[in-house]
């Protein structure tokens, strides 16, 4: 039975572990009646740090000019789509920041050399583009587009994703675009981000029914230095609605993701990993998600890519990354996900 606003409040609120044990079960149970034992992996790209945006959270906001800039060449995008292939997963998630030189023929092209190549299923999550990019681009064959709406608050969305000059932000719009055009659609938020209300939360998790995701992506929010949202202190001295960013809360949004969209496909991100590198992964496996995203990225730009400090695993390469999490879904129990592993709902709405 899928959870009310208030089971979904006092989900959050709860902090018996005895309790806690109740909601990671029966996330569980969802997750093996919906989507099965398989864990899907998704070899992930972050082919350009380059971003023309301001947001209060993100460390590869243009104002921080310490972070040496790289974009990738389409050559060097299809090598590591190569290694996706050598190592048996069937999707490769194409990542950058908001880069005003990724222009949609240059995308397009690189989308239809992955196609022309390989059987891997392409996802994108480059930010807002227009509609007609987003088309050309499925048209190009790719398949899938991952953008968090970060929070379902639209005053502090506002606040630490400010538009850009004569466009106002709206991600709700574009996830309503993204399905119209046929992709596979995802979505998530940041947990803890300073300002936000145990409301807010709920809400959050009410609008990933609404929109009937089929990827949910949630993580702590992490504070990083160089950006306005930085230097906050967080849970502590916060006040009493504020949500914290812990690993726990993490979990709690995972598992009440679960059960709120039981056939979607829900990663245990690289987020929960920095909080947890010993465990994190494997908990929000067996607390709701279905995927792990080993990272692709060559090693001398990976580091670059800083979203948020001590980014979990920045210093492995791609073959380091994928034994470590074939070994870490084999030692809980389950399967590596064979073949592309495409959404169940995208397919029953058909
Ligand atoms: N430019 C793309 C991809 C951004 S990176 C876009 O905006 O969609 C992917 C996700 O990383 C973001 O959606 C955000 O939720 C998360 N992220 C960014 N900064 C973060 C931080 N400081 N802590 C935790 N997650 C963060």
């Amino acid at each position: 039975m899928k959870p009310t606003r208030s089971d979904i409040l006092n989900w959050l609120r709860e902090d018996d572990p005895r309790q806690l044990e109740v909601l990671w079960r029966l996330a569980d149970e969802v997750r093996q009646l919906h989507v099965g034992d398989e864990v899907h992996l998704r070899g992930l790209i972050e082919f350009s740090n380059r971003c023309m945006r301001s947001c209060a959270y993100c460390g590869l906001r243009l104002p921080n000019a310490d972070l040496v800039r790289y974009r990738m060449t389409a050559d060097e995008v299809l090598a590591c789509a190569r290694e996706a292939v050598r190592f048996g997963y069937g999707t490769v998630v194409l990542q950058s920041g908001e880069d005003g030189c990724t222009t949609v023929e240059w995308m397009a092209d690189l989308i239809g050399r992955i196609k022309v190549e390989t059987r891997l299923a392409v996802t994108l999550s480059l930010g807002e583009r227009s509609e007609a990019d987003l088309r050309a681009w499925r048209v190009a064959g790719a398949d899938r587009y991952l953008l968090r709406f970060e929070t379902s608050n639209p005053t502090l969305f506002a606040k630490i994703h400010p538009s850009l000059p004569g466009m106002k932000s709206d991600r709700i719009a574009i996830l309503r675009v993204l399905r119209e055009l046929g992709y596979e659609v995802g979505s998530g938020v940041m947990i803890g981000i300073p300002g936000q209300t145990w409301a807010d939360l709920v809400r959050d998790i009410e609008l990933f029914a609404e929109l009937d995701l089929d990827m949910i992506g949630v993580g702590p929010f992490i504070p990083h230095p160089a950006t306005p949202l930085g230097g906050r202190a967080l849970s502590a001295g916060a006040g009493l609605e504020q949500v914290p960013n812990t690993e726990l809360m993490t979990y709690k949004v995972v598992a009440l993701a679960r059960l709120v969209c039981p056939e979607a496909n829900i990663p245990s991100t690289t987020a929960l990993a920095t909080l947890n590198l010993a465990q994190g992964r494997e908990l929000g496996l067996q607390r709701g998600a279905n995927v792990v995203m080993p990272n692709l990225t060559p090693p001398q730009y990976r580091e670059r890519y800083e979203i948020y400090p001590a980014k979990a695993c920045v210093r492995e390469s791609a073959s380091d990354c994928h034994g470590c999490m074939r070994q870490r879904i084999e030692t809980i129990g389950r399967a590596v996900g064979v073949g592309r592993g495409d959404s169940r709902n995208y397919h029953l709405r058909g």
